[in-house]
């Protein structure tokens, strides 16, 4: 009986250590995934998100909203990106341009989903160039959006792209993706892909045609 007892002992104490382990693991787990750096901005539109800096799994803005204007599908943005968006495509309405949107928020499974899918179909190398992994993407943050012209198939040869790329910092967005840029931005050329930043960011990257990484280094860091 009683080597019984001591067996019985010497199994809980085991179990206790193990069940310790197991939570200081998954603490330790939980700080890893929370390198993001919204914490470090005193401004949610400035939060910096590219392959180096990443959102938890389960990040989700509160705020989001469904976009009315220029949309065609269900789609989803941090409420003032939103609203600058909606103020941006009816003034390109009344220039006569028919702009919409592919793609807003993506949470983090679409992502992985979209990354997974892209990556059966064109391998690797493409992936690594155009599309983030899940967390690494602007689209969980509701800030970016990837636009279309209704009117041409390659974005970038229409006139809703040459509007945009003038005007677009007049309603705080960005270009985020530009030519030359891909050893700061880490990826290629991405004519429709708009983030917000607000008024003034969006003014002096479009002035001195610098990215976000650039700014965010000067300015919000
Ligand atoms: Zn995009």
């Amino acid at each position: 009986m009683k080597k019984k007892r001591k067996i019985k002992r010497k199994f809980k104490i085991v179990l206790v250590i193990l069940i310790t382990i197991l939570i200081i693991f998954s603490i330790n787990k939980n700080k890893e995934n929370h390198n993001t750096n919204i914490e470090k901005v005193n401004d949610y539109k400035y939060i910096l998100v590219n392959k180096k800096n990443k959102l938890r799994s389960d990040f989700k803005p509160d705020n989001l909203i469904e976009v009315k204007e220029c949309s065609l599908g269900n789609f989803y943005l941090e409420e003032e990106t939103a609203n600058a968006y909606e103020k941006m495509c009816l003034d390109s309405i009344n220039e006569g341009l028919n702009i919409s949107i592919t793609s807003a928020y993506r949470s983090y499974n679409e992502q992985k989903e979209l990354y997974n899918t892209y990556l059966k179909l064109y391998g690797e190398s493409y992936v690594d160039k155009y599309v983030a992994v899940a967390g690494h993407s602007e689209h969980q943050t509701g800030l970016a959006i990837d636009l279309e012209s209704l009117e041409c198939d390659i974005f970038r040869n229409s006139k809703e792209y040459l509007w945009i790329k003038e005007n677009a910092h007049n309603y705080g967005f960005i270009i985020r993706y530009q030519k030359g840029k891909e050893k700061i931005t880490g990826y290629g050329s991405e004519e429709w892909h708009i983030r917000y930043v607000g008024n003034k960011a969006a003014k002096y990257i479009y002035e001195n045609n610098i990215t976000y990484e650039e700014y965010y280094d000067l300015f919000i860091k």
